[in-house]
């Protein structure tokens, strides 16, 4: 009787232990698993930021400049915003700028890049593409000019914006014009009057060279083939609903007044006088 007690003892210490040793190996499988993925977590995490910092580095290449969008297509990137997001403040909010920037403006040049892969896009330039509108898709032109035009955009713009244009481009302004007020109040008449989503621009003649003020629809531009006068936009002012709704709501009149208090001159000066250097290349 004894011996038997004995025996079933053992047989149940036996898997007793069994059992543990199973659930540990159980376990220390889980968490090797476990660190396992942390490890590719991590590595994800590192790749991201390396994606990033190389953005960053490549933007030292690629600015936006005038020169800069002789580049292939493919190897131009999505610029860094000059200044933070609240910088234009009270002008233009920082939630408008972040989802203007960073969700509207990304979505065009992520959508550019993906309509011109695999394709003899990829190695023209955005001068050239917009030479040749009217012979691609719409996707390429909505998103070509999406990408580009809000790029001027931006640089155009900066905290301590405002003033007058000084040096030549002020003298060919007064010519053009009459005189700053005058150049202000017809590009700021061109803007209010754009129907629906578009953008007003100060651009150079690709012909004559004289500057001229024009508004386009949704996200043309006058460099486009399919504009009435081809130019070189020099100035760009977007009057898109998602420019300024969040702050003006329905008062676009008062967000393109309030557009000139924030305007970098000395940004619209380097685009006139590039223009110079490089209008033999412009076709
Ligand atoms: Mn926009």
């Amino acid at each position: 009787m004894k011996n038997i007690f004995i025996a079933i003892l053992f047989v149940f210490g036996t898997l007793f232990l069994s059992g543990n040793l199973l659930a540990q190996k159980v376990l220390s499988t889980k968490s090797q698993a476990k660190d396992k993925s942390d490890v590719i977590k991590q590595k994800a995490d590192v790749s991201k930021e390396t994606a990033t910092l190389s953005a960053t580095a490549g933007s030292d290449a690629f600015t936006g400049k005038a020169e800069d969008w002789f580049m292939p297509a493919a190897e131009t990137i999505f610029p860094a915003l000059p200044y933070s997001y609240s910088a234009l403040e009270p002008v233009i909010d920082k939630m408008t700028v972040e989802l203007h920037y960073d969700k509207h403006h990304r979505g065009y040049f992520n959508n550019f890049k993906k309509a011109i892969e695999n394709s003899k896009l990829e190695k023209m330039s955005l001068y050239e593409i917009f030479a040749s509108i009217s012979e691609q898709s719409m996707t390429v032109r909505n998103n070509a000019g999406g990408y580009y035009n809000h790029v001027l955009y931006w640089s155009n713009m900066s905290a301590d914006g405002g003033g007058e244009p000084s040096g030549i481009l002020q003298k060919h302004i007064i010519n053009s014009f009459g005189s700053y007020e005058a150049f202000v109040k017809e590009m700021t008449e061109a803007a209010k009057t754009r129907f629906g989503s578009g953008w007003a621009w100060l651009a150079v003649d690709l012909k004559t060279k004289e500057l001229f003020i024009t508004s386009t629809a949704n996200q043309d531009n006058p460099l486009m083939d399919i504009s009435d006068r081809r130019g070189y936009p020099i100035l760009a002012l977007d009057v898109w609903e998602h420019a300024y709704y969040l702050n003006y709501q329905n008062k676009r009149a008062d967000y393109i007044d309030n557009f000139w208090k924030k305007v970098n001159w000395k940004d619209v000066e380097a685009r006139f006088d590039a223009f110079e250097k490089m209008a033999g290349k412009l076709k």
